[in-house]
């Protein structure tokens, strides 16, 4: 997914659904790529939503924080591995805390990368496996067992490849830059600290 991800208010996503459903209709072509990316992007923008409602105190902030929040590898081109990466960034962003450091998505991507080079040691493994099991990924092949089989016999070397892994894979752009807002989110007039005095009533929603 390449596109900036985009606030909908409830319903638009029906509609576009259906216009695009039209559309492939005519053309003939396969819908169920599009479906899927649709399904993504509401997945994404409720994600943002969930952490709003558990966040008031800085809902403006993550509003207008999903920039931050698009893939940084192609295999986030999946969801399932895509939503905790956004999950981890939004509980950040809702506490203040620095965006830049790798997510645990990342880091099982790098350690995957790793092992195809080498063989990884068994405290490295110990991280893939606390960092998958963080991220909420499937246990396949009994993943949280063995994750906590590493954790007793070496969770500190297992903390000190954490702490090295997420500084030296950080994503350095990944800082809210300056946000303007014209006092609407979702289409509806938001209170929100970004919003900037105009004369102008706004007259659209605000794109982020
Ligand atoms: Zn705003």
């Amino acid at each position: 997914m390449t596109t900036t991800l985009q606030a909908h208010p409830p319903g638009d996503r029906a509609a576009d659904t259906g216009l695009i459903a039209v559309f492939a209709d005519l053309l003939g072509f396969d819908l169920e790529p599009v479906l899927a990316e649709l399904a993504h992007i509401d997945a994404v923008e409720q994600a943002v939503r969930d952490a709003m409602a558990r966040h008031p105190g800085t809902a403006d902030r993550l509003f207008h924080a999903t920039a931050l929040l698009t893939p940084t590898h192609n295999v986030m081109r999946s969801p399932e591995f895509h939503l905790p990466h956004v999950r981890e960034l939004l509980e950040r962003i809702g506490a203040g805390a620095d965006t830049r450091p790798a997510t645990d998505v990342e880091i099982c991507i790098t350690m995957s990368k790793a092992s195809a080079v080498a063989p990884l040691t068994s405290s490295a493994m110990g991280l893939y496996f606390r960092a998958w099991t963080n991220a909420g990924l499937p246990d396949v092949a009994n993943i949280a067992a063995t994750s906590r089989r590493h954790e007793a016999l070496e969770s500190n070397e297992i903390d000190n490849h954490e702490a090295a892994c997420r500084r030296h894979i950080r994503v350095p752009t990944r800082v809210l830059g300056a946000i303007t807002c014209d006092g609407f989110h979702y289409g509806i007039a938001a209170d929100c600290r970004y919003a900037t005095a105009n004369d102008a009533a706004p007259t659209s929603r605000t794109e982020r």
